[in-house]
């Protein structure tokens, strides 16, 4: 929600641009802070979510670690203060360079997503004389009931070792002296609402844990990825309930005295804390459609474009003819400038009727939304306006 004193400045400003709630911001971290202390579990922030200096900051503040997915995110975490050893590296494809670098930096450990890769850690670990940590990404083969684009964790899925080659890695593990087994770590997809698919993976976790056990292998980090979803249709100060997430975990899994358990939440941290505020160029009637043209596009905020993905959008213009309830409802297609169809943000949205000028806010675009800008058609780098300014 935004206040007069917020719309009053918006309206002074040049559009588009991401603003940042960034009190919201403190009291998301804070309530996962708490709810995941309770069980001694440990957070890691997965940076690719949002890597704004200013959320960034906030959240090595509170004590979370990184999860990374590139040398440049593992460079910018360590830059940003995270400690080296809460910072962690996952990704199907790490180049030898990365590799490299994050050996150089001594972080805490690979999450290593195939056989060979563990071979090639193993090799440049030992031309550099380092024992690489790694815990082993597994493909669990649990369905995380969310968009076909962002599930990650199916044997059709590239993500992870699949449980046919844990012999395999098991062999690698035994002859490699520069690598050092510390876990398992699982991420099997993002914007989960369904806590079952959780207690699934849960269930997945303690076997693959087992196994590893019975191999001779000690399992002292059990990483279960992120995933929890937000609310997209109530964007209002919502916080994601991280009591009942972090309580699934304590209830399913099976954890020893000296395992911990460490989590890699993004979405969920920062989802909620922006909203990208646009202005309307036009409003085209026609036969069959209504458009309002926007100035930001899939430029600014690629997630409807890639995987269909729902924001709401409302008309937070001052003027009381568009906000009085008398203004009549009309269907719109809100759509973006950039030459390409699926650049629209959403399909016969319900807005009160609205005219060139007017302000629109896209909610809930703090997780893939200004880290996915680009400058396709040559737009210009996205604003960025945060609520400290405002205050
Ligand atoms: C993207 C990613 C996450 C975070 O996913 P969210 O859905 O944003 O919580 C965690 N771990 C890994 C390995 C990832 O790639």
């Amino acid at each position: 929600m935004f206040s007069d004193k917020d719309i009053a400045h918006f309206s002074n400003l040049e559009t588009p641009f991401y603003y940042y709630d960034l009190n919201l911001l403190e009291r998301t971290l804070k309530a996962c802070e708490e709810a995941s202390s309770v069980y001694k579990f440990h957070v890691h922030y997965a940076m690719k979510a949002n890597f704004n200096p200013i959320v960034l900051k906030q959240i090595e503040k509170i004590g979370f670690g990184a999860d990374c997915v590139s040398g440049g995110e593992v460079k910018k975490a360590i830059e940003v203060g995270f400690s080296k050893d809460k910072v962690v590296f996952a990704g199907v494809g790490k180049s030898d360079k990365e590799i490299n670098d994050a050996l150089d930096n001594d972080i805490f450990c690979f999450n290593v997503e195939s056989v060979q890769e563990l071979q090639v850690i193993n090799e440049l670990a030992e031309a550099k004389q380092k024992v690489a940590k790694v815990a082993i990404r597994i493909n669990p083969n649990v369905d995380a009931h969310t968009h076909a684009n962002i599930t990650t964790g199916l044997d059709e899925n590239k993500f992870g070792v699949n449980s046919w080659d844990m012999p395999a890695c098991a062999a690698i593990l035994n002859i490699s002296p520069n690598l050092e087994f510390v876990g398992i770590h699982f991420h099997i997809g993002s914007q989960i609402t369904n806590m079952d698919v959780y207690k699934n993976l849960c269930i997945r976790v303690n076997e693959f844990a087992a196994w590893f056990e019975d191999h001779g292998f000690k399992v002292t980090i059990l990483n279960v990825g992120g995933g929890l979803g937000i609310d997209y249709h109530n964007p209002n100060g919502q916080i994601p309930d991280f009591k009942s997430y972090f309580k699934i975990f304590s209830d399913f899994l099976e954890v020893k005295p000296y395992q911990e358990v460490h989590f890699e939440l993004g979405r969920a941290l920062v989802g909620q804390s922006a909203s990208l505020i646009s202005k309307v160029l036009y409003v085209k009637n026609g036969k069959k459609k209504n458009f309002i043209i926007l100035d930001a596009g899939m430029t600014e905020l690629m997630r409807p474009a890639l995987y269909q993905a729902y924001h709401k959008i409302e008309n937070i213009s001052p003027k009381s003819e568009v906000n009085s309830p008398e203004s009549a409802i009309v269907k719109y297609d809100v759509v973006g400038p950039i030459c390409e169809s699926t650049d629209c943000f959403g399909k016969e949205v319900e807005l009160p009727e609205t005219f060139r000028n007017d302000l629109i806010a896209i909610r809930s675009t703090g997780a893939y939304g200004e880290v996915m800008a680009s400058h396709y058609n040559l737009r210009e780098n996205v604003q960025i306006v945060s609520s400290e300014e405002i205050k």
